[in-house]
């Protein structure tokens, strides 16, 4: 089981440093991206991942950040020749919003199923509304798990795991400290979970709009000095901090600072096209987390 993030930037505000929120498993003969920033397809590129590769596209919640290019990657994908059925999974009302971001799209759809021959896109892909405590099963070994957290405004934002016989993966989406996502993530191999620095507080309250955006970060998001009591709750292998605000000021060493150590496992400062490699263990084992981080 192999994980890329491919995007660690938590927040819409553009940056150099880090990408809008986007990782991806590729387990068997699945290719699930979750959330999908902008720019998404040209991180799987760089990540060594054909676009046309992807079976699932889950989405957390309905921020931009998250969102942008949810209809943008399938889209891509298809584009480039994919012609098998792709799911595209999310809170409502991912249904109707999805549908009215290919109506945008609607011309380049309909004149590019004209020019060169290829099936109907919107026959292609599968979109379905999920809510706590739903599962995506293939047929194969993999099985998805949606599981609601807390990240108002939204009603219903989720949390994922991603399980097969080679390891498990949970990706926290945006969230306050919650059981549902303790719960959600018991056991797992890995734990990607969002974060937030007190140094971005600092950063914001310097802004016009440092009220507003100072208590979304507080009382919406996970301070980074709450997330290792997560993980421990969860028992979880390895932690891997993404979503991160802020991109840039805040250096790995001052991260993990933040984390402090109430997290018996390890723990990882995420970074744009990080690479973890889950290995089936032998008898008895736990399984082991392999990193390698590109340039
Ligand atoms: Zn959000």
């Amino acid at each position: 089981m192999r994980l890329v993030l491919l995007g660690t930037g938590g927040g819409p505000r553009p940056s150099s440093a880090r990408h809008p929120s986007s990782q991806v498993v590729q387990v068997g003969a699945r290719t699930i991206v979750v959330d999908c920033g902008n720019g998404v397809a040209q991180q799987m590129v760089r990540a060594g991942i054909d676009p046309r590769d992807i079976t699932d596209v889950l989405l957390t919640h309905h921020h931009i950040d998250h969102s942008a290019d949810l209809a943008v990657l399938p889209m891509i994908s298809w584009v480039n020749g994919r012609t098998d059925p792709v799911v595209v999974a999310g809170p409502p009302p991912i249904v109707t919003s999805f549908g009215s971001l290919l109506d945008a799209h609607e011309e380049d759809l309909r004149r590019r199923v004209a020019a060169t021959g290829r099936p109907d896109f919107r026959q292609m892909v599968r979109t379905r509304e999920l809510a706590h405590g739903d599962t995506l099963e293939s047929g194969d070994d993999v099985v998805i798990t949606a599981a609601q957290v807390n990240h108002p405004p939204f009603d219903c934002a989720l949390a994922y795991r991603i399980d097969s016989d080679e390891g498990s993966v949970v990706v926290s989406g945006d969230t306050t400290p919650c059981a549902s996502l303790v719960e959600l993530a018991r056991g797992a191999d890995v734990l990607v979970h969002e974060v937030v620095h007190p140094a971005a507080i600092e950063q914001y309250e310097r802004g016009t709009n440092a009220a507003t955006i100072g208590h979304h970060l507080r009382n919406n998001h996970t301070m980074v000095g709450d997330v290792a009591a997560v993980a421990q709750a969860a028992g979880v292998g390895t932690l891997v901090l993404s979503h991160l605000v802020p991109h840039t000021g805040v250096t790995d060493a001052e991260w993990l600072t933040a984390v402090g150590d109430g997290f018996d496992g390890r723990v990882l400062v995420g970074a744009d096209l990080m690479e973890l490699c889950i290995s089936t263990p032998g008898s008895g084992d736990r399984r082991t987390v392999g990193v390698s981080a590109r340039a």
